[in-house]
């Protein structure tokens, strides 16, 4: 990358930061000796990382920060508050709707039958772990009976996905289904239409794609749902440049 262009995509990511805090009223990120370091850093040394920002401690900032939330009415009926799971610095974001009832139950997104399909794509289809990506929600507490979020939920807490994008800085957004992709690309998002081709959100390269419950709730299009779901996972892997093996 140029060095004015990664100039800009530092920038755009401060800024990405700074609304990010507006919106939840968190105070404005300090500008530590450490992002001074980092900032200063060598951008062409490809030594270890020990200057760069912690975004696991932000990440645990801001779980603070939401504490035990009650700005919508979804907090009534939930066990967790399901946070997101993975690494603080992965490439790739995973964003679907909202925790299911065994998502609620354990407290992880994505660990029940959709989830095991997810984790099939991510370890058997693109060869990485659970733990090289992050899994998270627009919502974060399971809406009653499985129905989708409604608005006033997801105005509520979309802020603080908002804010964990900021933080990890994904190279790919992986949008699962149409809640997540009306919630970050509008409400007249049409999964069908727009899955497979590239979007951005906080100029973030994003990928939609049908989400892994679509495909089991639809028996008779399983085989081609996903091979579908698996010419968009290609597209990320070729961006992400890993080895696309089929
Ligand atoms: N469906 C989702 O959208 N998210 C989860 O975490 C689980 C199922």
């Amino acid at each position: 990358m140029r060095p004015e262009e990664e100039i800009k995509e530092i920038f755009g990511h401060l800024k990405n930061l700074i609304i990010a805090n507006q919106e939840i009223g968190m105070d404005p990120p300090a500008i530590s000796n450490e992002s001074i370091k980092y900032l200063k850093a060598d951008t062409t040394d490809t030594g270890d990382n020990t200057d760069q920002p912690d975004h696991k401690k932000s990440l645990d900032a801001l779980r603070e920060h939401i504490g035990n939330c009650r700005r919508c009415k979804l907090y009534k009926g939930r066990t967790s508050l399901v946070f997101g799971e993975g690494s603080p610095y992965a490439r790739l974001v995973f964003v679907g709707e909202g925790p299911g009832r065994d998502e609620d139950i354990a407290g992880k997104p994505f660990v029940g039958k959709a989830g095991k399909m997810l984790t099939r794509i991510i370890e058997n289809g693109m060869g990485l772990s659970r733990k090289d990506v992050y899994i998270c929600n627009v919502v974060k507490c399971h809406p009653p009976g499985n129905r989708d979020p409604e608005r006033d939920e997801i105005e509520a807490c979309l802020p603080f996905l908002k804010k964990q994008l900021a933080i990890i800085m994904p190279e790919v957004i992986c949008i699962l289904g149409r809640v997540a992709g009306q919630a970050l690309l509008g409400g007249r998002f049409k999964i069908s239409l727009e899955r497979g081709k590239w979007r951005s959100f906080m100029n973030i390269p994003v990928m939609p794609t049908f989400h892994p419950a679509y495909v089991l709730r639809n028996p008779t299009r399983d085989h081609q749902l996903r091979s579908q779901i698996w010419e968009d996972i290609k597209k990320i892997m070729k961006r992400l440049d890993l080895e696309v093996g089929k």
